[in-house]
């Protein structure tokens, strides 16, 4: 089976990269939803995360938000494990040209990924409500409490809270990069987020496969299914 995806990945000329939090696990940074995940361990509060990374939770208790923020969605020291790496390569070869992501942790860009759409933004950006000046990671890290701007406003994270929408360029981009792909490979993700999960449907290809440990409702659609860690079984299709 694995040898099956080296020669769908040989044959695409136009392969499309769509993942999810399962893509960054083996770098140590928790998915949401299986065993292990954020979803599981809840907050430590009597909220459930959903709710904490919602739009009007970050308005109405702000200090909150960022305590659990903090303290579960940002891994500074993580590095791009061998899916990440051998995507890049892929990009590299002229074989891939776009890799969408749903994940906020930069891991792509860190492995030399150039043309990345970040559905759901980056934890590496972070701007000013008030006067809209741009901060790095490093000044949500390091800030006590609420990160606040030299000009007093709260400096909030570029990454998309639930009932928040989606960037209409990135996404725009993306349905561009799908419709034109031959080969779309859909990895580490429960396709369960919409609208991000939906956007698997513009792609009109030949071949799509699915990298996830668990099965999802897209299985039946792809033309091979690999329940398999993708670290491993990238790196073995991209030697
Ligand atoms: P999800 O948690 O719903 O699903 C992750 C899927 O990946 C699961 O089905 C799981 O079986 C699979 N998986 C886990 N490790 C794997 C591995 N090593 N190899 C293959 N499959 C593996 O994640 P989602 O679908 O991306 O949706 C969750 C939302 O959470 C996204 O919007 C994302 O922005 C956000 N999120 C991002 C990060 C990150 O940036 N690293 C981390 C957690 C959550």
């Amino acid at each position: 089976m694995a040898s099956e995806l080296a020669r769908i990945i040989q044959d695409g000329r136009r392969i499309v990269f769509f993942g999810g939090a399962g893509t960054s696990t083996e770098s140590g940074i928790p998915d949401f939803r299986s065993g292990g995940g954020l979803y599981r361990r809840g907050t430590g509060t009597r909220y459930r995360p959903e709710e904490v990374l919602s739009h009007s939770f970050f308005v109405r208790h702000t200090a909150e938000f960022f305590d659990y923020y903090r303290s579960h969605l940002l891994y500074p020291d993580a590095v791009p494990n061998p899916a990440h790496l051998a995507l890049a390569r892929l990009e590299q070869r002229g074989a891939l040209t776009a890799v969408v992501t749903q994940n906020i942790d930069g891991l792509h860009q860190a492995a030399g990924s150039r043309n990345v759409l970040e559905l759901h933004g980056s934890v590496h950006r972070n701007t000013c409500l008030r006067c809209g000046r741009g901060y790095g990671l490093d000044a949500i890290l390091t800030a006590d409490g609420v990160p606040t701007c030299a000009c007093g406003g709260v400096i909030k994270p570029d990454v998309v809270l639930y009932e928040e929408g989606l960037d209409p360029a990135v996404l725009d981009a993306a349905v561009d990069q799908l419709a034109r792909a031959d080969t779309l490979i859909v990895g580490g993700t429960s396709l369960s987020v919409y609208p991000a999960a939906g956007l698997i449907r513009s792609f009109a290809g030949d071949q799509l496969v699915l990298i996830n440990k668990e099965a999802t409702g897209y299985d039946g659609l792809a033309t091979l299914v690999l329940h398999e860690p993708i670290g491993r079984t990238l790196a073995a299709a991209v030697p």
